[in-house]
């Protein structure tokens, strides 16, 4: 007998026919012996839909009562599913995430777990229950309703996993595993048999949204080996794990990421010092820099421009005219901005692999404006509008 942990995202809840369909792919796991816990994610668009409802309260909500509001999301699909799983005649219980022991920090939208205490969890399985764990949310410590951040029921299965020791964690998800490009996207993109956790956490930090980053890390961590499967077609998915037996690709795959803002300050002096004040005092704010470029200094003054994520442009632009302003530096922020990224560990014993990438963009015509790379990843920050063109460029050059 055996301990599986099963995720279901929106879109595999998002009426009363895919409740049942998932219903019946639980209970089939069940009826074969073993025991099941599952994470549901909110129906369909509901958490978009929660937060538009709350802009039309109050745009500046406090966190506190958005998470509160948004764990309602989750409350709604846990109990249909159960309900469905009882009509199917299997017992099942359904948990809220403080009920099946979620302790986070306080950071609400974007908390961090603390522990899985699986005390009720642990009792409901030995009584043989089906047990629905709502995802996304978890108990701080003023007893207060928490939320993961978006995309974070990935993150809570993996958490279930990683406390109960689970024989094998499944995301359920509304394509067939992990991609070589985003396949709604991308004309003749490939699945991927396997996939190891680094280059999986790289293409989920740079865009690919079929798996939550975090979620990602957290199954490095604790060994948590994933399969990304379909919730509507059944068929075998992707297994994210340490090593990846698959025969050497070069790249494992081509993403985007849109939520990228350009931040510029043009024509600071030209000192030791200056990088430091700024990277420290938006460090101080929380703020993640990702792709730096400094240009050759130039008449005394030189100029320094950065990516970071957009929600962060206008307190990273606050910031730095507060130190720059004085000296007549110009800082701006651009959001038409798009960074597209290859990953795959082969391009560490591959030379040509940026050449490659390269050249497909400018057979294109797209000019790029950044470029940042890693062991593993390659990145270049284009304009907005050609982010699109650009993946499939890059996809055929590497996979035809
Ligand atoms: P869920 O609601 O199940 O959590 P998500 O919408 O978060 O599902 O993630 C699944 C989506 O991720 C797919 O519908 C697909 O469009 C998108 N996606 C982006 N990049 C990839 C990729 N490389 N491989 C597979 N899916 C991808
Ligand atoms: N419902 C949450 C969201 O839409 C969590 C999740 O789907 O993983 O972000
Ligand atoms: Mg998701």
């Amino acid at each position: 007998m055996a301990l599986i942990v099963q995720k279901f995202g929106g879109s595999s809840v998002a009426n009363a026919e895919r409740v049942f369909n998932v219903a019946s792919i639980i209970t089939d796991t069940y009826k074969k012996g073993n025991n099941v816990v599952v994470v549901v994610s909110a129906q369909g668009d509901t958490t978009d839909d929660l937060i538009e409802k709350a802009k039309e309260i109050n745009p500046n909500a406090s966190k506190r009562e958005m998470d509160m509001l948004l764990t309602a999301g989750e409350q709604i699909s846990i109990s249909l599913l159960a309900m469905a799983i009882e009509k199917l005649g299997c017992p099942v219980i359904s948990l809220l995430g403080w009920q099946a022991g979620f302790r986070t920090n306080s950071a609400y939208g974007s908390a961090r777990i603390h522990e899985v205490a699986t005390d009720r969890l642990q009792k409901e399985i030995d009584g043989k229950k089906i047990v629905i764990v709502a995802g996304f949310q978890g108990l701080n410590k003023y007893d207060d309703m928490t939320t993961l951040g978006r995309g974070g029921s990935d993150t809570s299965a993996v958490a279930i996993a990683a406390a109960l020791h689970a024989d094998r964690c499944q995301i359920y998800t509304d394509v067939t595993g992990v991609f070589t490009a985003d396949p709604r996207k991308v004309e003749n993109a490939q699945k991927l048999k396997d996939i190891t956790y680094d280059e999986m956490l790289e293409f989920a930090t740079l865009g690919a949204q079929v798996l939550n980053n975090r979620s990602v890390e957290m199954a490095k961590k604790y060994n948590v080996e994933l399969e990304v499967l379909s919730s509507l077609v059944r068929e075998e998915g992707t297994i994210v794990r340490e090593v990846a037996n698959m025969e050497k690709m070069l790249i494992r795959g081509v993403t985007k990421d849109t939520d990228v803002a350009r931040i510029s300050v043009v024509g600071m002096k030209d000192i030791p010092g200056n990088a430091f004040k700024m990277f420290s005092r938006l460090a101080q704010k929380g703020i993640n820099i990702d792709v730096i470029l400094q240009s050759v200094g130039r008449d005394g003054t030189k100029d320094i421009s950065f990516t970071c994520a957009k929600g962060n442009a206008d307190d990273a632009v606050a910031i730095l005219k507060d130190i720059f302003d004085m000296e007549g530096a110009v800082v701006s922020s651009d959001t038409t901005v798009a960074k597209v990224s290859i990953v795959g560990a082969g391009m560490q014993s591959h030379s040509g692999t940026a050449s490659k990438m390269f050249g497909a963009l400018y057979e294109a015509g797209i000019n790029i404006n950044m470029i940042s790379t890693s062991e593993i990843t390659i990145s270049v920050l284009i304009d907005k509008e050609y982010a699109d063109k650009a993946v499939s460029a890059v996809h055929k050059a590497f996979f035809g």
